[in-house]
């Protein structure tokens, strides 16, 4: 069997696939979401960053699955790192919803909240325009005190895009452990040191880009293709088969009803697969998202 959910620390636990939800902006993303939770998506990745969370309010809505029964995951855009509650206020509003299962720090990069927050904030001479008195340890005790304030509002805190020196250092210096880091995560980018910190920390890792992103080298990755095809599941399917192997949630993203299926019928892996598909991903590995706001260090 499958396993269906991770368990968390503070209990409770994260469905092991989730609905990505970038650019899930229009109707066809609305028919989307609504199409996955009536599939039997029980997590809904969203962020206030993707500018999209009335669409995906209506599309809570109009799946007609209980609130209850999702598990509702957002975060805290770049742009409001120093006003942490009243971007929590807006996403509510915005999800028309009465809490979050899970908020996330977005990126540890606090940037300049300048009027437009759809735009990467710049300066005169075009570099990025950071909070140069603010950094991600602020940030993370403004997300603490706003979950002490509204525990009601905001039933688990995390992260996402935090390398091992990063966790290091939001450890130290608040004594609150994240109960999740969403990260890139595939067989091309394993994160193994990663996972393992994270693993002794009690910090669930979950994937995110999970098949690699829009226009992904793996999904035409021929030697995993013929695994796929031996076991009679798509290239997609042993990707994120994979990932819940390894112990992760995975949260794919797709417009296609067909896709959306496919991505939630995963399958076990025997060990000998599971690195073999690993051993595959590190011939060809590879970060394939990345941002002007945050530079990876090379031990992340
Ligand atoms: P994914 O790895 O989910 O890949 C999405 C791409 O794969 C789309 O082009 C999709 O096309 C295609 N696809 C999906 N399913 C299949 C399938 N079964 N077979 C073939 N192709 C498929 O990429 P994302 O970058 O969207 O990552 C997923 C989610 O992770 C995001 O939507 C977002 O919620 C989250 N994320 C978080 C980040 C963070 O900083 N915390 C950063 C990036 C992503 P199609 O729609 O045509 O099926």
């Amino acid at each position: 069997m499958v396993t269906e959910s991770f368990p968390l620390k503070s209990g409770g636990s994260i469905p092991s696939v989730g609905l990505g939800t970038w650019q899930l902006d229009d109707e066809k993303g609305h028919d989307a979401i609504v199409y996955a939770l009536q599939n039997g998506y029980k997590m809904i990745d969203a962020a206030y960053a993707y500018f999209n969370q009335e669409n995906v309010a209506k599309a809570l809505k109009d799946s007609g699955i209980p609130r209850k029964d999702i598990f509702l995951v957002d975060k805290l855009a770049n742009t409001w790192h120093t006003a942490a509650e009243e971007c929590l206020k807006i996403t509510l509003r915005n999800l028309n919803v009465e809490y979050l299962d899970l908020w996330l720090m977005h990126w540890p990069s606090p940037l300049n909240h300048n009027g437009n927050d759809k735009k990467t904030p710049k300066l005169p001479d075009g570099s990025i325009d950071f909070e140069i008195n603010w950094n991600y340890v602020d940030t993370w005790k403004s997300m603490i005190n706003v979950q002490k304030k509204y525990p009601q509002k905001v039933k688990r805190i995390g992260v996402a895009n935090f390398g091992i020196k990063e966790l290091e250092k939001l450890i130290s210096e608040t004594g609150i452990v994240p109960e999740v880091n969403q990260v890139e995560l595939h067989p091309a980018l394993n994160q193994q040191k990663l996972y393992l910190y994270c693993k002794e920390k009690g910090i669930q890792l979950v994937a995110y880009s999970p098949l690699g992103s829009i226009g992904s080298p793996l999904l035409k990755n021929e030697e995993l293709d013929s695994i796929a095809k031996s076991k009679g599941i798509t290239l997609a399917q042993l990707i994120l088969s994979w990932g819940v192997a390894n112990g992760w949630p995975v949260i794919p993203r797709s417009q296609s009803p067909e896709r959306i299926l496919q991505n939630i019928n995963l399958v076990d892996l025997t060990p000998d697969e599971v690195s073999l598909i690993s051993n595959i991903g590190k011939k060809n590995s590879g970060r394939y998202v990345c941002s002007s706001w945050h530079v990876f260090s090379e031990d992340d």
